[in-house]
């Protein structure tokens, strides 16, 4: 632990959220940083573009409010009044059943009324609190446990299209523990899900789990941390080795072969698994079993935003968008109803749709060149929405390792970055692959690598 005077700064690799969270907070204690990041600009996956008046996010697409931190965060980097949350209009939640978009119901009456789900399927949750709870070291597929506390039908209809939003992923081999700690716990403490939710509902009825962005998109967070940073940040400086010596840590960075050494007092490292399994370790015990993070699985995902004309789309896009269950064969994981969600997404006259393929449903189909996928979108949002026609703007990126999968088994990864870290005081690992994949989870890890840095609680 560098107390807050040492000289020698604290080495951030990796400036996506994480690295940019955990430098702020850094800094905010007095502690010096500098942070490393590969490519040309800041925020990693976090990417919003602007053109000929549409604004679209190639990565990320909203921020969920959950907690205190999330929220304290943005207000400090003054970005609180610019916090942008998601229209009322944008309360409708569809998932798509026997072809057509059913509303998720958001209240007792309207889940007795709702044709997500059969008579049977209702009436089988009345027994859900007396469940038997799993024994607490027995580690669940996520379809497991929601079958076991909740029905078939709850998987099909609302877990396996949430899975499919959320992770790209298949429930059959997520692991509940892993991917929904939270979930795990409510039943664990409360032995039920619906007496859980229930303890835990916001008494007050506030801001709890609002979905917020900002007026020029997500990508303002990072350019704010960027900003604040000034150059502590070097851009287009790939870490090759990080190297432990006698009196501390130092960090072998460079681009184009110009490679250029530095000594620091801690290492952070806020990378994807693939990149740090590829990360050059030298006097870190047990470090070259790092590699084994390349196992962890990220399947392909491609983000298809695509703009019409408001009258050549017939569905009145009164909702935040559209989730597709895998029992529909559906070649489509979901679509945002972007201009719905925020607004100044599209040009007046205009809507904006973001649809997401591949994931761990359809890998193939994200191999489709980008006349494929405009095709595929164009079909599907036709039966699905009441499309016609071509978009008049359409932009394709491809993610070709998109999310980690937090399969069941993931334990052994995060056993493996505790074990390291204990080895070797002063070297520290967060980021998607270890604190959660959501951007809230990472901005939460930023903040937990700072304390870690300096034992004391960050703001
Ligand atoms: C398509 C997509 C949609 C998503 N949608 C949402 C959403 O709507 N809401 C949500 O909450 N989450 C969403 N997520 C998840 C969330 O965006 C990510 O989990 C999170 O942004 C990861 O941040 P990070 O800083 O940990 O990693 P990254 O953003 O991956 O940043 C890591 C950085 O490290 C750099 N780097 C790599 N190797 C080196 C090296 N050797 N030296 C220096 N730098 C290096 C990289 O260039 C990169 O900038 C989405 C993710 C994807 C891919």
């Amino acid at each position: 632990m560098p107390p807050a005077s040492s000289a020698l700064p604290v080495a951030v690799i990796g400036g996506g959220i994480t690295g940019l969270t955990a430098a702020w907070h850094l800094r905010e204690q007095g502690v010096p940083v500098v942070v490393f990041e590969a490519s040309a600009g800041a925020g990693g996956v976090i990417s919003s573009l602007r053109q000929d008046g549409w604004l679209h996010e190639a990565g990320p697409n909203s921020l969920l409010e959950g907690s205190a931190s999330v929220a304290g965060f943005v207000d400090a980097l003054g970005l609180g009044p610019r916090r942008l949350y998601a229209a009322d209009a944008a309360k409708n939640r569809y998932v798509v059943r026997d072809g057509r978009l059913v509303a998720v119901p958001a209240s007792p009456l309207g889940f007795l009324k709702t044709r997500l789900f059969s008579w049977s399927a209702k009436f089988g949750l009345l027994g859900e609190p007396f469940r038997a709870r799993s024994p607490a070291d027995c580690e669940e597929s996520v379809s497991d446990f929601v079958v076991r506390r909740l029905g078939r039908e709850f998987l099909d209809y609302a877990v396996n299209p949430f899975v499919g939003g959320v992770y790209a992923g298949d429930p059959n081999r997520l692991s509940v523990r892993y991917a929904f700690p939270k979930l795990h716990a409510l039943e664990q403490q409360h032995g039920s899900l619906l007496r859980g939710a229930f303890k835990q509902r916001n008494p007050t009825g506030g801001p709890r789990g609002r979905i917020f962005s900002f007026p020029d998109g997500l990508a303002e967070l990072p350019l704010t941390l960027a900003r604040s940073l000034g150059d502590t940040l070097r851009t287009a400086t790939r870490v090759q080795t990080v190297r432990r010596t006698a009196t501390g840590w130092e960090v072998v960075a460079g681009a184009d072969g110009a490679m250029r050494t530095d000594a620091f007092s801690a290492v952070v490292c806020a990378l994807p698994a693939d990149a740090l399994a590829e990360l050059h370790f030298e006097h870190v015990p047990g470090a070259e079993k790092l590699a084994e993070l390349h196992a962890i699985e990220h399947p392909p995902v491609v983000s298809v935003f695509t703009g019409y004309r408001r009258e050549n789309v017939a569905h009145p896009l009164d909702g935040f968008g559209l989730l597709m269950p895998e029992v529909e064969h559906r070649r489509v994981l979901g679509t945002l109803f972007s201009s719905t969600l925020f607004p100044g997404r599209a040009p007046a006259g205009h809507v904006a749709l973001t649809t997401f393929i591949g994931g761990t449903r359809w890998p193939t189909l994200t191999q489709l060149d980008d006349t494929g996928l405009r095709h595929l979108v164009g079909e599907e949002l036709g039966s699905l929405l009441g499309v016609r026609g071509e978009p008049v703007y359409c932009d394709v990126r491809r993610w070709p390792r998109a999310i980690p999968q937090y399969t069941l088994g993931y334990g052994r990864f995060k056993k493996l970055f505790a074990k390291v870290e204990a080895a070797a005081p002063g070297l520290h690992f967060g980021g998607n692959a270890r604190d959660g994949i959501s951007l809230a989870n990472c901005i939460e890890s930023g903040r937990r690598l700072a304390q870690a840095v300096t034992g004391r609680p960050a703001a």
